[in-house]
């Protein structure tokens, strides 16, 4: 049953992002979905831009390639990065 195998990967990964996120706080990349931003490594919502729940100055958004998210991922640490995606990567 390698589909199961899969899925129990899956989940055993999430928990360990999960805590990763709970040890060392979220990641400043983040990726935000019809205004929802959610951490780039766990997943977790951590607010909505349109209600204006979420100002982090410091946000680095997944695919935004824009001059205010590449200027802040230079600041970014390795608890930012480690287990992130790449947020310039998956630009089309
Ligand atoms: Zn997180
Ligand atoms: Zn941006």
């Amino acid at each position: 049953m390698p589909k199961l195998k899969f899925k129990s990967f899956q989940t055993f990964k999430k928990k360990f992002l999960l805590i990763f996120c709970v040890l060392f706080g979220h990641s400043n990349i983040v990726s935000s979905c019809m205004g929802y931003v959610s951490c780039g490594r766990c997943g977790t919502q951590m607010g909505d831009t349109l209600a204006g729940s979420y100002r982090n100055s410091k946000a680095v958004f997944v695919g935004h390639n824009c001059d205010i998210c590449k200027a802040n991922y230079k600041k970014l640490t390795w608890k930012d990065k480690l287990f992130c995606p790449d947020p310039f990567k998956e630009v089309l």
